[in-house]
């Protein structure tokens, strides 16, 4: 199985290379936003709690996040090949979460970390904004997000270091060149 945790601050593309990713290996992706959106969308009382929280630009707490993986874990279809976590983890409590439940089912996985500067993601979050319809794609929340990213995801790059499970690639160019950047770094890992 080759199972990625694709990092990278809002706007660094992990929407757009988690399709290369897997259209080219055949994985299964969940993002955990995507996930949240289809609740908010549902109108459930739980989504009108995550809706209030997503749309100042904060995390959805850790129990709740932690127990979706664990259910979306449980039910994986015994051929998968493999699951491009793209938004999970973001906290170093989501990150520990994470690992356990990766052991508890017997797998493993890489952390692929997408870095762009910042003018270059707020850039693209506000062209993003202007389709999106995302209530967060605007630049005081944006502002927000990547605070919220610098205090509370970053610390998840360096547990991963720690693991020797990191590795960082360019994203500020253009999504095939940071696509052929991650084809390299599976071609060496052997995957
Ligand atoms: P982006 O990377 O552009 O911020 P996402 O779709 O990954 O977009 O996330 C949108 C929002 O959903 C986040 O700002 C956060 O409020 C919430 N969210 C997504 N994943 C998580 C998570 N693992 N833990 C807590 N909140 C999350």
């Amino acid at each position: 199985m080759l199972n990625i945790i694709l990092g990278g601050a809002p706007g660094s593309g992990k929407g757009t290379i988690s399709e290369l990713i897997m259209n080219q290996y055949g994985l299964q992706h969940l993002s955990t936003g995507d996930v949240l959106r289809a609740e908010i969308k549902s109108g459930s009382v739980l989504g009108q709690e995550i809706d209030a929280i997503i749309s100042k630009g904060n995390l959805v707490p850790d129990s709740k996040m932690i127990d979706l993986i664990e259910n979306y874990l449980n039910n994986l279809a015994p051929d998968c090949k493999g699951v491009i976590f793209d938004g999970f983890p973001r906290t170093v409590e989501q990150a520990k979460a994470l690992t356990e439940l990766l052991t508890a089912h017997n797998m493993d996985a890489v952390m692929i970390d997408l870095y762009a500067e910042e003018s270059v993601i707020i850039n693209r979050l506000i062209n993003r904004g202007k389709t999106s319809g995302r209530a967060d794609d605007n630049l005081e929340t944006i502002k927000k997000r990547l605070d919220v990213y610098q205090t509370q995801t970053k610390p998840v790059c360096e547990y991963f270091l720690n693991l020797r499970k990191y590795f960082m690639v360019n994203s500020n160019i253009n999504p095939t060149c940071t696509f052929s950047q991650i084809e390299a770094l599976l071609t060496m890992m052997n995957k």
